[in-house]
């Protein structure tokens, strides 16, 4: 299930541009716009919920910041359990970590060794506001896999397709994006 056009429209919309953050010549989507407009965020929410109400997810796994607000949200709606993946540090209990490079030097994302639970090959939703150049996305699929659960697809809500982090990351898991930005 996509978007319809009406959907498309509101969401598209709430979407602010800002040129030039946080360094000449990346245009940032800033999605702020989307969470302080109720009738954005519910088109939005309610249009995943409806996505992915059919896919059996045992979890909802959210990376780290803006995916949090988006993928906590869908799992209270699909009634499963919300999986945080973070920067390097933040995590009190034992953790798995992945590294991925960065344009200058390398980050870390990490995930509890426990958080999907008793849950054999728990089938894991990933979700984080924008995919660029799939670096983070790859890495978080990475410990999803590494602590015996399933990535069964990937979602953004903007995706852009000019740079070839979607079909990297399509070499792991499906991926879907609410939005393409060309
Ligand atoms: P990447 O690992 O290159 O796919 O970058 C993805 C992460 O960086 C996501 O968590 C995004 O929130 C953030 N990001 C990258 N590019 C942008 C952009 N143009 N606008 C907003 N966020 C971005």
């Amino acid at each position: 299930m996509t978007l319809s056009t009406e959907q498309r429209t509101i969401i598209e919309g709430a979407i602010r541009d800002i040129p030039d953050f946080p360094k000449p010549g990346i245009i940032f989507k800033d999605i702020t716009t989307i969470l302080n407009n109720p009738e954005a965020y519910k088109t939005l929410q309610d249009h995943l919920r409806d996505r992915y109400a059919s896919y059996n997810l045992d979890y909802v796994a959210g990376i780290d910041a803006r995916g949090f607000i988006f993928g906590a949200t869908l799992a209270r709606d699909l009634g499963v359990g919300f999986v945080p993946i973070r920067k390097k540090g933040k995590l009190p209990y034992t953790t798995v970590s992945e590294k991925y490079a960065l344009e200058y030097g390398v980050d870390e994302v990490e995930i509890h060794i426990d958080a999907f639970g008793e849950t054999k090959n728990a089938r894991v939703l990933l979700i984080d506001d924008l995919i660029a150049t799939g670096g983070t996305a790859n890495a978080a699929a990475s410990l999803i896999d590494k602590v015996g659960a399933n990535c069964v697809e990937s979602c953004f809500i903007m995706g852009l397709t000019f740079l070839d982090g979607i079909k990297k990351l399509e070499e792991k898991t499906p991926v879907y994006s609410v939005i393409e930005v060309n």
